[in-house]
């Protein structure tokens, strides 16, 4: 399997040549030069695999489709010790739960840090270390937060080999739940660095950093954002999982539900669905910020200025353009890299929108490939949480909230319905308490974690004085 750009770079590259980049020398995104494609034997022996040897076989299968420079021992070993019921707290790792007649939710948020992105993190940073060690090099991963994603990858890389990770955060800006999970945090290859400033100005230095061609290279800075094709191939497993538990056998269709930010999630299912997964309709579920439901609605894709993006309290949503959808719309106009890049790289920076309303190509986006979407607002999310907790004595988060509101206004009769639980209320407890009247369920592990001693620096948003830290712990 050879990988290529959307923005028109067809030099075959090998999985583990793009594994730890980020974008493609020409600005575009990774796929793969063609979607395996899963016959209705393969699904059956898959749906044994699930069963009889679990989520990591499953895995296995899927990933050794588009992964061919690991040796298959290896790919097998690095998916076993990634999904384990000690890391995920079940054997299932993604079991599906009833919430009524024809709805499910598919629990995606049982990893360390109680989010969905550990699905794809933890086994990231197994990868990273495994092909580190193959080159004999090092990597220093940069990245900013504003919550999930830097727990996320710092719970993926602590304690591993030949990795650091400089994680900035906007000084006593994150909830004291996200801040405990980080900071208490005490690996040496693991450095939060709070920054007296907003997320912006997080995200401003990790960018200087990066345009700092000399100090990247000989740093090794590299990054783990929702980009990395990793990622999204490793989230293609949890639809297939999910379609398994769904369904008894092939001949049925059923729908996926995704609270969606930067499209990753439910790009993942994009995949899966072109790979020959049964699935009828793709539901992009956006809070306030509706860019993406915006595209699916008009055909207009229009991305936020810092003004129009709101803060909402399904903040893992709150995005001003959807970093993973140029992958979509690659597919979308037959794969002609050329007119991708005239829309991505020319006319968004332009006239920061572009309007595929009369392509024919935009009628598509649901007839051939699936899509629908809607979008929630805070009030909806207060009446899903409280509804939802009334009927099924079940609790959800915001994001996940977002997902089953917009499930419901896409039902059809017959097709099941998965709503793809992306996080625990335990993380964004201020909202449950809104809704409930009621803390929100503490699973045991994470018992006062907010006493636990801290490791964090403070540090002004400077970028000297971030690379002066980075340049002193690498010692070269
Ligand atoms: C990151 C995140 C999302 C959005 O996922 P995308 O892949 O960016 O669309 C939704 N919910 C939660 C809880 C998240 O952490």
């Amino acid at each position: 399997m050879n990988y290529l750009s959307t923005r028109g770079d067809t030099t075959p590259r090998k999985f583990c040549e793009i594994l730890l980049e980020g974008l493609a020398p020409d600005g575009g995104l990774y796929l793969p030069e063609a979607y395996p494609q899963v016959s209705d034997a393969t699904l059956g022996e898959w749906r044994k695999v699930y069963h009889e040897q679990g989520y990591a076989a499953l895995a296995f299968e899927i990933l050794s489709l588009y992964i061919d420079d690991i040796p298959a021992a290896d790919l097998r070993a690095l998916c076993a010790k990634t999904y384990t019921a000690e890391v995920f707290g079940t054997g299932e790792i993604v079991p599906l739960r009833h919430l009524e007649d024809g709805v499910w939710l598919e629990a995606l948020s049982n990893g360390p840090t109680l989010a969905f992105k550990d699905m794809a993190m933890q086994l990231l940073g197994n990868l990273f270390e495994y092909e580190l060690a193959r080159r004999g090099e090092e990597l220093n991963i940069l990245g900013a937060t504003s919550g999930d994603t830097g727990s996320a990858a710092e719970y993926a890389m602590r304690g591993k080999k030949g990795v650091r990770v400089f994680m900035t955060s906007p000084h006593e800006r994150m909830s004291p739940f996200q801040q405990a999970q980080m900071f208490s945090l005490m690996d040496a290859n693991i450095y939060n660095i709070a920054i007296k400033g907003v997320f912006d100005d997080c995200q401003d230095m990790v960018k200087a950093v990066s345009n700092d061609l000399e100090f990247k290279r000989k740093y090794k800075i590299g990054t783990v954002n929702s980009i990395n094709w990793a990622r999204l191939l490793a989230q293609v497993v949890y639809y297939f999982a999910g379609y398994i538990q769904a369904t008894e056998s092939n001949g049925q269709k059923i729908s996926f539900a995704v609270p969606s930010g930067n499209f990753g999630n439910v790009c993942a299912g994009h995949v899966a669905r072109m790979m020959g997964l049964p699935i009828d309709q793709l539901v992009v579920a956006t809070n306030e910020n509706d860019v993406l439901d915006e595209f699916f609605r008009t055909g207009v894709y229009r991305v936020r200025g810092s003004a129009d993006t709101h803060e909402t309290s399904s903040p893992s949503m709150d995005i001003s353009k959807a970093s993973n959808f140029e992958r979509f719309v690659f597919d979308l106009l037959g794969r002609d890299g050329a007119r991708v890049k005239a829309l991505f790289a020319d006319a968004l920076a332009i006239d920061g929108k572009f309007d595929l309303s009369a392509d024919p190509a935009f009628a598509q986006t649901a007839a051939r490939y699936g899509f629908v979407s809607g979008k929630s607002t805070h009030a909806n999310r207060l009446d899903t949480i409280r509804d939802t907790w009334a009927r099924h004595e079940v609790m959800i988060d915001t994001h996940t909230a977002d997902g089953l509101k917009v499930a419901m206004e896409h039902r059809s009769a017959g097709v099941p319905m998965v709503v793809l639980e992306t996080a625990l209320p335990i993380k964004f407890a201020q909202t449950i308490v809104e809704a409930l009247g009621r803390e929100p369920v503490r699973p045991a592990k994470f018992d006062g974690i907010e006493a636990l001693p801290k490791r964090v620096q403070v540090m002004e948003a400077d970028v000297a004085t971030i690379q002066a830290l980075i340049a002193q712990e690498c010692g070269y």
